[in-house]
């Protein structure tokens, strides 16, 4: 499947330097609940930090990049990086 060259706000994985929560707790605690508040899954299977978002990144070309994270101002098809 390939994705469509569009911005797409992403964020750090959790648990993470960026991340200010801390690792996953036990899910059976409590404390998952809130840390949980706080992160979401994501497409590439990993829990992202909601309140760590690194940037518009085209999920296209990281994509061709073998995953490394692209950020949209580089993208060839984001008008904004286009020469006036
Ligand atoms: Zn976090
Ligand atoms: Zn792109």
């Amino acid at each position: 499947m390939t994705s469509d060259h569009t911005p797409e706000p992403w964020y750090w994985e959790a648990g993470s330097d960026h991340c200010p929560h801390g690792p996953e707790p036990d899910r059976n605690s409590t404390a998952w609940n809130t840390w949980a508040e706080h992160h979401s899954g994501s497409p590439q299977d990993v829990f992202i930090c909601l309140d760590a978002p690194m940037g518009d990144h085209c999920p296209a070309c990281s994509e061709e990049s073998g995953g490394d994270p692209i950020p949209w101002s580089i993208c060839p098809e984001n008008p904004a990086s286009q020469p006036a």
